[in-house]
């Protein structure tokens, strides 16, 4: 990809109403571009990733069995009556109506939609258990939209939604989701800790989090210092310094961003909305279900949460927009070309082709963040260029056939 063509409209200066760095550094990287209050257009750079964290996210989820659709975001007023949550969801649910003035909401979740299709279709027991996810833009008028993608009032989540004969079967779905959940998440080099929660506005009777460790976070983890016990602080009573309640180590606490969350809902919902089945017993039986979420939008801020220092990202090798920033300088455009040609065909190259001074396009590389680059300099008619692995901090004078070695190991 040619840099003059992939849009990148990085700014000079630092925002400065971005209070936290992955905020600084999507602004100021020409990753995303602020439409309304918790709105965000998602440039091409930000897109590239996003669509490469899904794409992590559906190959983990496929492996349980879960079968991707897509449902509507606009959804009518009866099914969120017939759940109670019409009223119960408050002003974070964005209504409207339409020309005839009809109730709808746009979903900020999609319980509803998804036990309605599943009610008219399952029966029996014969049919059960199925899992159903879409990945989709969600709407939530928050409070107080902020940190950017991290609490929009329009963002991008994974939800899965399990539908079983009782508890036993749900029990092995969720253990599933929770085992692909940490695939996931070790994919995008993130570190992390699975808690127990509240379960919110979503109701039901068995949850947990998924807690991506960094200093801005919103919620406060409980956990003992020396097993895996683990708390969100709005759910328990313990202080810093506390024994755990395990009987292994002292509570500590540490600052946390949700990333994902898992619920075993249990029959909240197939009750209300009356989902049920025939058992193997000739028994009618409401469906049991779980539903399971992931931020997407928000995932990509806490990866550079993870991984930037000084406002300068290094993106973790699942999710780099690029394999490789090839960065001529001065004459050397037609030489960067060749070398751009030559290794396109094995990784997935970008080229600063643009006529802007070294200054200015390292200022840009060291926000765009591709770990390798190659810097087509001084040497280049000798054929030698300049290596650099950001996250070694090394730069070595090397010839294109030991570049090649270099990125084989
Ligand atoms: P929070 O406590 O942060 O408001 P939540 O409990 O309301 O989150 P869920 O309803 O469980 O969130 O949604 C699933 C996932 O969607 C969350 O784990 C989070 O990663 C993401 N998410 C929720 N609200 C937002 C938002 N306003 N902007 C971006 N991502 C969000
Ligand atoms: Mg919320």
């Amino acid at each position: 990809m040619k840099q003059s063509k992939f849009f990148i409209p990085t700014l000079r200066e630092t925002p400065k109403d971005a209070q936290i760095a992955s905020h600084r550094i999507l602004l100021k990287g020409g990753y995303i571009k602020q439409v309304a209050a918790g709105i965000y257009d998602y440039l091409p750079l930000a897109y590239k990733i996003i669509k490469k964290i899904e794409n992590i996210v559906r190959e983990e989820i496929n492996k349980t069995e879960a079968v991707e659709v897509l449902m509507p975001a606009l959804q009518p007023k009866d099914l969120w009556v017939e759940s109670g949550r019409w009223e119960k969801y408050g002003k974070e649910l964005m209504r409207l109506e339409d020309r005839n003035e009809r109730s709808f909401c746009l979903g900020p979740t999609h319980e509803e939609v998804i036990t309605a299709m599943v009610r008219d279709y399952v029966n029996s027991y014969k049919k059960l258990s199925i899992g159903l996810y879409q990945i989709q833009t969600k709407f939530r008028d928050e409070f107080r939209p902020r940190f950017g993608l991290m609490r929009g009032r329009e963002f991008l989540m994974f939800d899965l939604y399990t539908f079983h004969k009782d508890e036993e079967d749900l029990d092995v779905w969720y253990k599933k989701v929770r085992e692909a959940y940490k695939r996931i998440l070790e994919r995008l080099s993130l570190d992390y800790r699975i808690i127990g929660a509240g379960s919110g506005n979503i109701g039901g009777n068995a949850s947990e989090e998924f807690m991506v460790l960094c200093d801005i976070g919103e919620d406060t983890i409980v956990y003992s210092d020396s097993s895996s016990f683990a708390l969100n602080q709005e759910i328990c009573d313990l202080k810093e310094g506390d024994p755990s309640p395990d009987g292994k180590g002292v509570i500590k606490y540490a600052k946390g961003i949700e990333v994902g969350h898992i619920f075993k809902l249990g029959t909240t919902y197939s009750e209300l909305m009356k989902a049920t089945f025939i058992d193997q017993d000739q028994q009618t039986k409401p469906i049991v279900m779980g539903c399971y979420g992931i931020g997407i939008s928000r995932l990509l801020m806490a990866i550079l949460e993870q991984h930037s220092t000084d406002e300068k990202p290094i993106w973790p090798k699942e999710v780099t927009p690029f394999d490789l920033h090839i960065i001529p300088l001065g004459d050397n455009l037609e030489q960067g070309l060749k070398v751009y040609e030559k290794l396109s065909k094995e990784y997935d190259c970008l080229i600063d082709d643009r006529d802007e001074r070294a200054g200015v396009k390292f200022q840009d590389a060291d926000l765009i963040g591709v770990r390798y680059r190659i810097v087509v300099g001084r040497k280049a008619s000798e054929g030698i260029y300049e290596f650099q692995d950001l996250l070694k901090g090394e730069k070595k004078e090397l010839k294109l056939a030991e570049i090649e070695k270099e990125l084989k190991k």
